[in-house]
C-alpha cells in the first residue's frame, strides 16, 4: 500500500486540467503516444458537448521514481455546483490534490471554490502554476498568490507547461513525495467508498470505489451499509483507463466493482460497501462503521413534465424509468391526467440537473415536453401539528389548515474578484439573502451568505455571472427549513384555473407578482379568434386581470398576391411555433408561459 498515491486535479475551467492529465498518461506510458488524442480522459457525453460537468474517467498509472515503482490513481470531480456532494465524495477518495492555476489568469473563482472543498476534506495540496510558456504569463506573481492561498512556502510551488510537458515530471515527483500513501488495513473487514457509479445496459451497476479497509473479490456477497442492499460481486478491476479485470482490490486501491445491482439507487455515491461473512446468518453489520459522509441525495428542485403528445405516454414513462436507473438523485411521480396531458412531478438536485434530464428526454427519447416552472419543496405545519412536505403548488393545503409554512434555505459561498463586491452585495439583498461574513484574499473575496432556495433558483446564478462579467462563482449547500409568509396564487385563463401555472408567493409580494405575471402572460399567449381573460387569484379573490383582444384578420392576408413561397414560409413558421403550444381549454399556451413565473432581474 506504501506504493499507492490517490489524487485529483482541481482548477478553474481552462486552466489546463485535461492537458496535464494527458501529459501524465504519456509520461507514465499508460496510453501510447500515438493513441493519445487530446483530452483523452474527457468522457464524450452531453455534458462535454455543453461544456458543463465535464468529468474525466479515473485512471491508474505506474511510475518509477528512484528505482521504486508507484501506482498513481487520478480521479476527477464534477465541476458544477449542483453536484457538490459528488465532488466531496470524490475528494474523499483521495489523499491529495493538485491545485492547478493558469499563469496568465491567476487565481479565479473556481480555483478558490475547489480549493476550499479539497481543504475541507483534509487533502494535501500541491500548488502548480501552468502555462508558463505563454508570453503574457505572470508566473512569479501567480506562484506567490498560490503559496499564500494554501499556506505553502514559495519554493513548494511547481511551475510547468502542461502543453509542452515542461517540468511535468516534477509534479509526479511531488505527488509521490508530498502526498501520503493511503492508510488502512487489508486484515480488517471490507469498507469501500462508492465515489461514483454508473449503469451499464449489459453489466448493471458499476461502482467506482476506493477501498479503505480489507479486500474485495469476484463472487463475494456484499452489503451496502446505507441502503442495506445485498448482492454478489460479478467482477472487480482497475481503470487503465479501460476497465481491466483483476483478481481482487485491496485497502488503499481505487477501482471498479460490477455489483450485480440493477439500478444506481441501490448503490449510491457516498455509500459504504462491506462484505457479508455468512450470508444466511448475518443480520447486524458486525460493528462495521460506515465511512463518514453518506447522504441520500435530496431532490431540491421540482417541476412537472408533460408529454404534449398523448400517444407518447408509455414511451415517456419508460424513459423516466430508464433515466432513474442511471441517476440516483432523480425522482418522478405520476400526477395523472390534467389539462396538459399526462404529467409527472420530477425532483432534481438543481437547475442544471433539471436541464440535463430534460435534454436527454428530448434527444435520446425524442419526446416533446412541456415543463412547468421549477419550485422548491415546502414544509407545512398543520393546525394539528402534523408536518407535511409538499413538492408542488397543487399540494398546498387550504389556508385554514395551515399553522406555519417553512421554506428551504441554502448556504452560499460566493467567490469573486474584489471589484464586484458591492454589486454582489446589492444583488444578494434583492434575492432575500443574509450576509454572514467576508474573507479577503489577494485579489479575491469570499462572501458567505444565507438565502432562501426559492430566490436562489430565481436565476440568481445567471444574475451573479452577469454582474461580474462571468468572474464570480459559487458553491451552495442546503441548510434548513425556516418559516416564511407564503400563499398559493392561481392563474385563470379564460376563466379556468390552470394548475400548472399556480405558484407560491410571498404575501407581501402578492400585488406586484400578480400583476407582473398576468402582464407577462398577456405578452406570451398568442391572440386567438376570441377574447381571452387572464387573472391571478388567491382563493376566490382576483388580484389582477388582463385581456388579450381577439385576432381580427387572417395573418396571411397581409401578404398580398402571388408570392407563394413567402406565404408557405410563413405558414411553416407558424406550424413550427405551434409545436410548443399546449391547448388549455380553447386557448393555446406556449412553453415560455410556464417559465414566466421566474423573474428576469
Ligand atoms: P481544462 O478546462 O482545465 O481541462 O483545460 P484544458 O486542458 O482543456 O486546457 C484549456 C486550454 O489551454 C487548451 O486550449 C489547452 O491547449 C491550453 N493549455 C493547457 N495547458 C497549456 C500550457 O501549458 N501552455 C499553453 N500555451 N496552453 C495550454
Ligand atoms: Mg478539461
Amino acid at each position: 500500500m506504501n506504493d499507492i498515491r490517490n489524487f485529483c486535479i482541481v482548477a478553474h475551467i481552462d486552466h489546463g486540467k485535461s492537458t496535464l492529465a494527458d501529459r501524465f498518461l504519456e509520461i507514465t506510458k499508460t496510453i501510447p503516444k500515438e493513441k493519445l488524442q487530446e483530452q483523452y480522459l474527457d468522457r464524450m457525453s452531453l455534458e462535454r458537448e455543453r461544456g458543463i460537468t465535464i468529468k474525466m474517467h479515473p485512471v491508474r498509472m505506474s511510475y518509477i521514481l528512484n528505482l521504486e515503482s508507484y501506482i498513481l490513481n487520478l480521479i476527477d470531480t464534477p465541476g458544477h455546483v449542483d453536484f457538490s456532494y459528488e465532488v466531496s465524495r470524490s475528494l474523499n477518495a483521495c489523499e491529495g490534490a493538485i491545485l492547478l492555476c493558469d499563469a496568465t489568469q491567476g487565481i479565479q473563482a473556481q480555483t478558490l471554490a475547489n480549493y476550499y472543498l479539497a481543504k475541507e476534506e483534509g487533502l494535501v495540496i500541491i500548488p502548480v502554476v501552468n502555462k508558463i510558456d505563454l508570453p503574457n504569463a505572470q508566473s512569479e506573481k501567480v506562484g506567490r498568490d498560490l503559496a499564500e492561498l494554501v499556506g505553502a512556502k514559495e519554493e513548494e510551488v511547481i511551475f510547468i507547461s502542461a502543453k509542452l510537458g515542461t517540468d511535468v515530471e516534477k509534479v509526479l515527483e511531488a505527488i509521490i513525495k508530498r502526498i501520503p500513501a493511503p492508510v488502512g488495513s487489508v486484515e480488517k473487514l471490507l469498507r469501500a467508498l462508492v465515489f461514483d457509479s454508473l449503469f451499464d445496459r449489459h453489466r448493471g451497476v458499476i461502482a467506482f470505489v476506493r477501498i479503505f479497509d480489507g479486500r474485495i473479490k469476484k463472487g463475494e456477497e456484499i452489503k451496502l451499509l446505507g441502503t442495506g442492499k445485498i448482492s454478489t460481486v460479478l467482477e472487480v478491476g482497475i481503470f487503465k483507463p479501460d476497465f481491466i479485470p483483476k483478481e481482487s482490490l485491496e485497502a488503499g486501491e481505487i477501482g471498479y466493482v460490477i455489483t450485480g445491482f440493477k439500478e444506481v439507487k441501490e448503490c449510491r455515491v457516498g455509500d459504504t460497501i462491506t462484505k457479508i461473512l455468512n450470508f444466511k446468518f448475518q443480520i447486524s453489520n458486525f460493528g462495521i462503521e460506515p465511512l463518514k459522509g453518506y447522504r441520500e441525495p435530496q431532490p431540491m428542485v421540482f417541476a412537472s413534465f408533460y408529454c404534449t403528445d398523448a400517444k407518447d405516454y408509455l414511451k415517456f414513462k419508460e424513459a423516466l424509468g430508464k433515466l432513474s436507473l442511471n441517476d440516483a438523485a432523480f425522482t418522478f411521480k405520476s400526477e395523472g391526467f390534467s389539462d396538459l396531458g399526462f404529467g409527472f412531478r420530477c425532483g432534481f438536485l438543481g437547475m442544471l440537473h433539471l436541464e440535463i434530464i430534460k435534454e436527454r428526454l428530448e434527444r435520446e427519447y425524442d419526446l416533446d415536453l412541456i415543463i412547468t416552472a421549477p419550485s422548491v419543496s415546502y414544509k407545512i405545519i398543520l393546525q394539528d401539528n402534523r408536518e407535511k412536505f409538499i413538492h408542488s403548488p397543487q399540494e398546498f393545503p387550504e389556508a385554514g389548515e395551515i399553522k406555519e409554512i417553512q421554506e428551504p434555505w441554502v448556504r452560499l459561498d460566493i467567490f469573486s474578484p474584489v471589484q464586484y463586491l458591492s454589486p454582489i452585495m446589492e444583488l444578494v439583498k434583492k434575492f432575500r439573502g443574509f450576509y454572514k461574513k467576508t474573507e479577503y484574499l489577494a485579489e479575491e473575496v469570499i462572501l458567505f451568505y444565507e438565502m432562501p432556495l426559492a430566490s436562489f433558483l430565481d436565476n440568481f446564478y445567471n444574475s451573479l455571472k452577469n454582474i461580474s462579467a462571468g468572474y464570480a462563482s459559487l458553491n451552495y449547500q442546503f441548510l434548513d427549513y425556516r418559516p416564511a409568509d407564503l400563499v398559493k396564487m392561481d392563474i385563470k385563463i379564460a376563466g379556468k384555473n390552470v394548475d400548472a401555472l399556480s405558484f407560491i408567493v410571498l404575501k407581501k409580494e402578492i400585488q406586484t407578482e400578480g400583476k407582473r405575471l398576468v402582464s407577462q402572460l398577456k405578452k406570451l399567449i398568442p391572440r386567438q379568434l376570441f377574447e381571452i381573460t387572464i387573472q391571478a387569484a388567491i382563493g376566490s379573490k382576483i388580484i389582477s386581470r388582463e385581456t388579450i383582444s381577439a385576432m381580427r384578420k387572417n395573418v396571411t392576408a397581409k401578404l398580398y398576391g402571388g408570392d407563394r413561397t413567402r406565404k408557405d414560409k410563413l405558414l411553416k413558421k407558424q406550424k413550427a411555433g405551434k409545436k410548443k403550444l399546449k391547448r388549455i381549454g380553447a386557448v393555446d399556451v406556449p412553453q415560455e408561459a410556464f417559465f414566466a413565473i421566474l423573474k428576469n432581474r
